[in-house]
């Protein structure tokens, strides 16, 4: 239901990307942040109504301690019954050389790590600093290019930490740069309590793009909590990323940065990208149905906007169907 002319032509739509890359964080990123624990079963069907919807990057689960991480406690059953199948990638999380390796054996053939681009949230979060955590990757990420695994590095808190206040650009760019020297081949920027505004994130892309690294090597992966989500992505479509974080619904806060809303939902994202008819091979309804799902296995509302939206317009057609008087 498109009630606007078409802005698939015009100033702002030919700085944006053709095409977008949708990595579907909800299952991991999202689920570790719920107090209801999920059963197997139910994660995998979340899976797998997630490629049903068109999803090509799903970041499955997390090998971190079972006894940190609850909810992930299932991450072997979980990667080793992925519905395999082409062109899908299933990027998991791990924490150091013995997650890896539990990675590894479960059959990942995509990890993910995970940095702090400023002290303080390295060290409550990581327990250790900022460069030990860094360093301590160099290892991991050798050892995953080994295995021919693919190496996603989210370096958190790019823009902001809740205790140490905003964090220099300079101090982002370098932690960034760390990780892909080391071999990580993607590189996704966290505004972890969601304070960044657009200009925060072109300086800080532009940074990037400055310090030589190429677009095609960042994604952005943004929380919601001042309603800035989807301006910051389309300040950084703008400057060539093309790759954009999200979990269905906006779930997933952090526990360590408890101040933060959720992530930006992905159905609120896919109908902006549609809107410009920037492709995802997402289909948003099937989106808000997953979203609508998983309220009610989690047993609350989702913090995104389109799955309401849409659910309220089905609600409007099925009454005007039913022959209600105008
Ligand atoms: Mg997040």
């Amino acid at each position: 239901m498109r009630r606007y002319p078409d802005v698939t032509q015009g100033p702002l739509r030919s700085r944006l990307p053709d095409r977008v890359q949708i990595v579907e964080v909800g299952p991991r990123d999202g689920l570790q942040a719920e107090e209801r624990t999920l059963p197997t079963e139910t994660k995998l069907a979340f899976i797998e109504r997630l490629l049903d919807a068109g999803h090509t990057v799903i970041e499955a689960t997390s090998f971190v301690s079972p006894k940190a991480v609850p909810q992930l406690a299932d991450a072997e059953e979980v990667v080793r019954r992925l519905p395999r199948r082409d062109g899908v990638r299933y990027p998991v999380l791990v924490p150091n050389e013995r997650g890896l390796e539990r990675a590894i054996s479960a059959g990942a053939s995509e990890v993910a790590v995970f940095a702090s681009a400023s002290e303080s949230y390295s060290r409550k979060n990581l327990h250790r600093s900022r460069d030990e955590a860094i360093e301590g990757y160099r290892g991991v990420i050798r050892t995953a290019k080994d295995a021919r695994l693919r190496v996603r590095g989210y370096l958190s808190m790019v823009i902001a930490d809740p205790w140490d206040g905003p964090t220099p650009v300079a101090t982002a760019v370098e932690a960034g740069r760390r990780l892909l020297e080391m071999g990580a081949d993607e590189l996704s920027l966290g505004d972890t309590i969601g304070v960044g505004t657009p200009a925060d994130v072109q300086r800080l892309v532009g940074a990037y793009r400055d310090a030589g690294v190429p677009a095609d090597r960042i994604g952005v992966h943004f929380h919601d909590t001042y309603g800035q989500g989807l301006a910051n992505v389309l300040a950084a479509l703008e400057l060539g990323v093309a790759t954009v974080d999200a979990s269905t619904g906006g779930i997933g806060g952090s526990p360590f940065a408890k101040q933060a809303a959720g992530n930006l939902a992905t159905e609120d994202l896919v109908w902006l990208l549609d809107g410009f008819g920037i492709i995802t091979g997402v289909d948003v309804r099937k989106l808000a149905a997953i979203s609508s799902w998983l309220a009610s296995e989690l047993g609350h509302e989702m913090p995104g906007r389109a799955a309401r939206a849409l659910a309220g317009e089905a609600s409007v057609r099925r009454r005007v169907a039913g022959g209600s008087p105008q």
